[in-house]
């Protein structure tokens, strides 16, 4: 397996925005291939390249049908609200009703430089709206209401013993 550890919650590189790929060359490739065995080595549905460490603008994501990969992703275009509970491979061993648009539509770049088009809700487009957060350096704890910041607090101060400093980290950001 050819994977990288996945960062998480506290490290830096999950809060800065990425950088628009220049050239989808080998490397992007070779890149692409990592963050897709990472992703279901996880497993999870989604990876950001900044989430294992590379400040590069693309996400890969499986919702059933093989791996995707989308260079240089831009959402055009949402509509309506869908709420789903939420987990992130980067916020370990947590998740939340998360209340996003449903419809999505996305433009991004396939690896030989074609144009991907996508209009999709629901899981998909949840898929989208959260990889699209991580290249823009945020996490879906930003997303909480209030109410769930202070449920998700409760949670961390029973789980900090066991989860360690990631968890520190993350009570960070909730304000503890
Ligand atoms: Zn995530």
């Amino acid at each position: 397996m050819n994977t990288l550890p996945i960062r998480v919650y506290g490290d830096p590189v999950l809060t800065q925005v990425t950088t628009p790929v220049e050239d989808i060359n080998g490397r992007i490739a070779a890149l692409a291939e990592v963050m897709i065995e990472t992703m279901y080595e996880a497993p999870g549905a989604g990876l950001a390249a900044n989430q294992i460490g590379v400040q590069k603008r693309l996400f890969v994501y499986d919702q059933g049908d093989g791996p995707v990969v989308v260079v240089n992703p831009v959402i055009v275009e949402t509509d309506g609200e869908w709420t789903f509970e939420e987990g992130c491979l980067s916020v370990p061993g947590l998740s939340w009703e998360i209340t996003r648009p449903n419809a999505v539509h996305l433009r991004g770049y396939d690896l030989d430089g074609n144009e991907i088009d996508i209009e999709t809700d629901e899981y998909e487009g949840r898929i989208f709206q959260h990889e699209m957060d991580h290249l823009e350096g945020v996490l879906l704890v930003e997303r909480l209401d209030e109410d769930q910041r202070r449920e998700a607090k409760k949670l961390l101060r029973h789980r900090r013993l066991t989860l360690g400093r990631d968890v520190d980290g993350l009570g960070q950001l909730l304000g503890e």
